[in-house]
Parts: structure tokens; C-alpha cells; sequence
């Protein structure tokens, strides 16, 4: 169903993303670096095939990492990536919003409400509601995720999968794909390469 070109960068994004943090240099520390550099070198040989993607490649606004964004977006220079980066400017934003919604006077009366009610709460209940706010940021990080590989998936296989595809393929390649055969096959592609004229 995918190339192998989609499957090698599918199983790069989801080892890239797992290092993510909202640092500007977050892929190039030195537990990271090998990986992004085999990404980039995967990036450049599927240019290579297909010159037209190159259009779609941006760099992230944040942190520079470079990445596939949807037609639409082509070119621009304000998009940030779907690696965190994007996210986290959200989940800043909003915070933001609330913090002028709270500043006035309708939103000043709503705080001392939920102050009221957070006091008659008990410990126990306000630990449960922080659990859950984890388990939906990272399912909300997941989704994010899962429509990138979905975009990287059309822009390669020039067609769109369903979410729920991408998703099975994703636990496939988790199954059996190990970083070792990753850079094993990659490492044998560049011989290749190399000795081709
Ligand atoms: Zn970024």
C-alpha cells in the first residue's frame, strides 16, 4: 500500500517526534542528531525522484527543522512544524487568551466562581483532573502527528489515506521496524548512490 520511500519517512518522523521538546534545537542535540540527519538525507533523495515536492518543503518558524506542509501553505515562512512545535505555540496562545479573558470583568467574576468550587473540591479530585488534561494533550500531540504522516503520505503517494490507515501502518512499522535496519538500509542506499555516475 505505501512505498518504501513513505515507510522509511513515516518511521523517522514518529522516532524523530518521540525526542521532541519546545527547545530551537531540540534535533540537533546530540541524542537526536543522527536521526535528523538520516531524515534530511531521506528528504534529499526523495527530491531527487521528485523534484515537484520540493515546493512543499518549509522551514519550521520556531525551531527551523525542515518539514512537508499542505499546497496551500507553500512557501510561507510563518508556519510552524507538526513535530511540537505547532502545539505548543497553540496550547501558548490559549493560555494567553485566557489570561485576558480572566482580566475582565465578566471573566474576573467566572475566576472567583471557579476558585469557589476548586476550594470544595478535594485533593484527590483535583490530581484526577490533572491526569486527564496529560492523557488529552497527548492524544491531541498523536493526532498532530497522525496528519502529518497523512500529508507526507499524499505528497509521496499522490493520494489520501484515511486517518485509521495511517494509524495501523503506524503500529505496523513500530512493530517491526527497529533503528538499526533503518540506518542498515539507508547506509546501503548511499553506497548505491555513490557508485552510480
Ligand atoms: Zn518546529
Amino acid at each position: 500500500m505505501f512505498s518504501q520511500t513513505t515507510e522509511d519517512l513515516f518511521f523517522l518522523i514518529i522516532t524523530l517526534q518521540s525526542f521532541y521538546i519546545f527547545e530551537p534545537d531540540w534535533y540537533r542535540r546530540n541524542e537526536v542528531r543522527q536521526i535528523t540527519a538520516i531524515y534530511y538525507w531521506a528528504i534529499h533523495m526523495l527530491i531527487k525522484k521528485a523534484p515537484f515536492l520540493r515546493q512543499y518543503l518549509i522551514k519550521c518558524k520556531h525551531c527551523g527543522i525542515i518539514f512537508f506542509t499542505d499546497p496551500r501553505n507553500a512557501g510561507r515562512q510563518d508556519i510552524r512544524c507538526s513535530f511540537g512545535c505547532r502545539q505548543a505555540y497553540k496550547k501558548k496562545s490559549s493560555k494567553e487568551r485566557s489570561k485576558d479573558y480572566y482580566q475582565t470583568e465578566e471573566g474576573k467574576e467566572k475566576k472567583k466562581e471557579l476558585n469557589k468550587r476548586r476550594k470544595k473540591s478535594n485533593a484527590n479530585n483535583q490530581e484526577k483532573d490533572y491526569q486527564e488534561l496529560e492523557v488529552v494533550d497527548e492524544k491531541q500531540m498523536n493526532n498532530e502527528i497522525l496528519n502529518y504522516l497523512q500529508l507526507v503520505a499524499w505528497h509521496i503517494e499522490g493520494k489520501r489515506f484515511s486517518l485509521k490507515i495511517i494509524l495501523m501502518k503506524v503500529k505496523i512499522l513500530l512493530r517491526q521496524h527497529s533503528m538499526y535496519m533503518l540506518k542498515k538500509r539507508v547506509y546501503h542506499c548511499s553506497k548505491i548512490n555513490k557508485q552510480s555516475p
